[in-house]
């Protein structure tokens, strides 16, 4: 059973993604963790986020590990726990430019691919139901208002002791929306059969509960099927 969960910056996705995962008892994979995860290691190794090939190296040479745990993904790359490094405004402000190569996602897709393939998982990003598994049992996206999106994501930041201006965090958040839905290599889009949710006006409890309603749904249909 595959649960793909897109949209974009902060809609809420990895509460949710992770609420839902950890009630239906299966594993959860941030996408997007990766990306930053590469991001990351491009800067502790100097290469530009524009350097294509470079990058497409560095991924080959270093695989990212994903441990996912009941508080959301350990991200290691090189055997360093990079979890907490990945989340910094330094990483947010280059991971659009080197996630839009399309080689670098090719690398990338193919990682979380071969992680998808085995078992059940609960999984969030940009183009997990339209491009990484587009035949996933129930495809979601999850989206909400600019402002409101800011707002969370300032709040995240917080709580992990960072501390942004909101026009800040508002631009951030509006730059990112547009370079991942511009892109010419799987740009954000929502998904054939995707459910659309508008989390504006919910809490991420109430989404979780609405996913999961979906996912009963969708193993009813798939129990009540012949054969
Ligand atoms: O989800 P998160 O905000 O951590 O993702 C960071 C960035 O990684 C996104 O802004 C996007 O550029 C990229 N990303 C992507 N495809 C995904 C997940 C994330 O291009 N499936």
């Amino acid at each position: 059973m595959i649960v793909a969960i897109d949209g974009p910056a902060g809609a809420g996705k990895s509460t949710v993604a992770r609420a839902v995962a950890r009630r239906l008892g299966v594993a959860y994979l941030d996408t997007g963790a990766m990306y930053r995860a590469l991001t990351w290691l491009a800067l502790e190794e100097a290469v530009p986020p524009s350097d294509e090939d470079a990058l497409v190296a560095l991924a080959r040479a270093n695989p990212i590990e994903i441990e996912p745990t009941d508080d959301g993904d350990r991200v290691r790359v090189t055997g360093q726990d990079v979890t907490a490094a990945i989340r910094t405004p330094a990483v947010a402000a280059q991971v659009s430019e080197v996630s839009a190569h399309p080689r670098v996602r090719d690398e990338v897709v193919a990682a979380q691919r071969a992680l998808l393939s085995q078992g059940s998982w609960v999984s969030d990003g940009r183009d997990v139901g339209t491009v990484v598994c587009p035949d996933a049992d129930l495809k979601v996206f999850l989206t909400a208002s600019l402002q409101e999106r800011a707002r969370r994501r300032r709040a995240d930041l917080r709580a992990r002791g960072v501390e942004m201006d909101e026009a800040v965090v508002l631009e951030d958040v509006r730059r990112r929306d547009h370079a991942d839905s511009t892109r010419s290599a799987s740009p954000l889009r929502i998904a054939q059969g995707a459910v659309v949710i508008d989390s504006s006006e919910l809490d991420a409890d109430s989404v979780a509960d609405l996913i999961v309603s979906l996912v009963e749904d969708v193993r009813e249909r798939a129990g009540a099927q012949p054969g």
